[in-house]
């Protein structure tokens, strides 16, 4: 008798599995994680203590639908509350988004290299990645990813800055790029790091998506509000998208922890913008520092910078490691967060001895 196992989809062959940035090893002379695209600050003011609070309720199931969240975002973004979903991250939120729209036989495009988690969520749907290459630049090439909608097409990502590139898209190309893209088809934009964008040519999706039945902005708490461990995100998007998004949500999936840390860290505007200022200037100051060095490297308008370095990259992060930051090599390139003053100076010191050795 044969042995049997489960039958498993077969979708899920040859799905990548999702590569967490690497921690800092607690005995090793690592000490600093740039890794993951973290905020190296604490929660905001008063956020831990509502966490405290709500912890005091664990044996309560969340308010599922979110209702503190959806109202104080709404009143945040001027939008109305039905338009709003929230999710277990933007990641979960994206893949609520998958869910809603393709399946087996549909087509989801997006750049690549872009963010890790959207080949894995399209194909664990049973849907057909598409992803199209960046341009020699890095940055997305908004007309070859028109040139590959076809009838199958549903969904299309388009990431805001870009992770791990750190480019974006202008409002000008963007706009014209949305006007072409039929209006049966989903686009979402991905505006994980949109707190960090200082260019003031890039627009902001909320200003795009109001007229836009078929746009969906993407945003999470894991980046600049630096609450990545409690897991919420939520995208703004017309109905029906925001209903099918409640849909597809797991009950229950944001905790009341996370609810009401949300809530508390966008009562906390001004330290936000503080400490956005602080990680800002410190990636001027490390791009300034690689460029004197002779680096080229793509202008960063996100928490992290790129070093395109190719068939290097694997060496480049094991040079860091030994001095002290684990950052996250890619085949293309290598992605290094703005982290702590500290960690930053080991990047660029590593950076210049490398260098060198080129
Ligand atoms: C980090 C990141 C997210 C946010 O993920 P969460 O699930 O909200 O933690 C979403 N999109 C991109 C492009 C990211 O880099």
């Amino acid at each position: 008798m044969t042995e049997k196992t489960p039958k498993l989809r077969a979708a899920l062959d040859g799905v990548p599995t999702y590569k967490p940035g690497k921690p800092a090893a607690a005995d090793g002379p690592v000490a600093y994680k740039l890794s993951s695209n973290e905020n190296p600050y604490p929660p905001l003011p008063g956020v831990l203590e509502t966490a405290i609070e709500a912890a005091g309720s664990l044996n309560r199931y969340p308010d599922m639908a979110c209702t503190g969240l959806m109202l104080e975002l709404a009143e945040r973004f001027g939008v109305p509350v039905t338009h709003i979903a929230t999710g277990t991250g933007s990641v979960g939120v994206a893949q609520q988004l998958i869910q809603s729209t393709a399946g087996p036989g549909d087509e989801v495009i997006y750049a690549w290299r872009s963010f890790e988690a959207y080949p894995i969520i399209t194909q664990v749907s049973g849907a057909t990645p598409v992803p199209v290459p960046l341009t020699d630049g890095d940055v997305h090439d908004l007309d070859a990813m028109l040139a590959a909608i076809t009838d199958r097409t549903r969904l299309i990502f388009v990431c805001n800055p870009n992770n791990p590139t750190g480019t974006v898209v202008r409002r000008a190309e963007l706009e014209s790029f949305l006007d072409r893209v039929p209006a049966d088809i989903l686009v979402v934009l991905d505006e994980a790091y949109i707190e960090f964008i200082r260019d003031e040519n890039v627009p902001n999706g909320i200003d795009l998506y109001r007229d836009r039945p078929n746009v969906c902005v993407l945003r999470t708490f894991s980046k600049a509000y630096g609450l990545a461990g409690l897991r919420v995100g939520f995208a703004i998007a017309h109905e029906p998208v925001a209903a099918a998004l409640r849909k597809t949500a797991v009950p229950f999936g944001v905790t009341q922890l996370a609810q009401d840390a949300a809530v508390a860290s966008l009562r906390s505007e001004d330290a936000l913008r503080e400490r956005v200022d602080a990680l800002v200037g410190e990636r001027a100051r490390v791009v300034g520092a690689l460029t004197a060095q002779g680096w080229t490297l793509p202008e960063s308008q996100a928490n992290f910078v790129w070093l395109p370095l190719g068939e290097r990259s694997q060496d480049f992060a094991a040079a860091c490691e030994r001095a002290g930051v684990v950052v996250r090599p890619f085949p293309e390139g290598v992605r290094v967060t703005i982290g702590e003053t500290e960690a930053n100076d080991l990047f660029v010191q590593t950076a210049e001895a490398f260098r060198k050795e080129l």
